[in-house]
């Protein structure tokens, strides 16, 4: 499975890679020398907005896998990935945290119990917990609201 890192121009790729469960590395800060560093090192394709980078010789000799991002819009960004790299944009939840983009741990519902809103607890059977944020994370609004969002950008590919 491709792995990625995202430039701080495209950041809003990151969330949507990880909620389907790619492997997206994302800093806020990083300068370009330092981030194509981590990309040849860990064999990451850089999503990018910054022509400079595509101009690099470690891009126009193949070494570094590099992606001009044309777009402003973040799911226009997204298509435009998905289809040039042939990406599947099946959604798969509960493997990444959205915000470390480390993978998640399982959590039995007992040990959630002080964790989650009362309501999410009495609704919710399955959870899955960051082991670096501790965020929690179970089958809520928020995600269905995304899990929406890629089934009707899947469907338009
Ligand atoms: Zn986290």
């Amino acid at each position: 499975m491709v792995k990625f890192i995202v430039d701080s121009n495209v950041g809003k790729l990151a969330r949507w890679l990880r909620m389907m469960g790619y492997d997206a590395l994302f800093y806020q800060d990083i300068d370009d020398d330092k981030m194509i560093k981590i990309a040849l090192s860990q064999n990451r394709a850089v999503l990018t907005k910054d022509t400079q980078i595509m101009k690099r010789r470690v891009v126009t000799n193949g070494k570094l896998k590099a992606l001009l991002i044309t777009d402003d819009d973040p799911k226009i960004q997204l298509r435009q990935v998905v289809k040039q790299l042939g990406l599947s944009c099946k959604m798969r939840p509960f493997s990444l945290c959205l915000e470390c983009n480390v993978n998640l741990v399982k959590r039995a519902k007992d040990e959630v119990r002080n964790l989650v809103p009362l309501h999410v607890f009495k609704t919710q059977d399955e959870y899955m917990e960051c082991p670096v944020c501790h965020r929690i994370y179970w089958q809520g609004t928020h995600w269905e609201a995304m899990s929406k969002e890629l089934e009707k950008f899947a469907s338009e590919i």
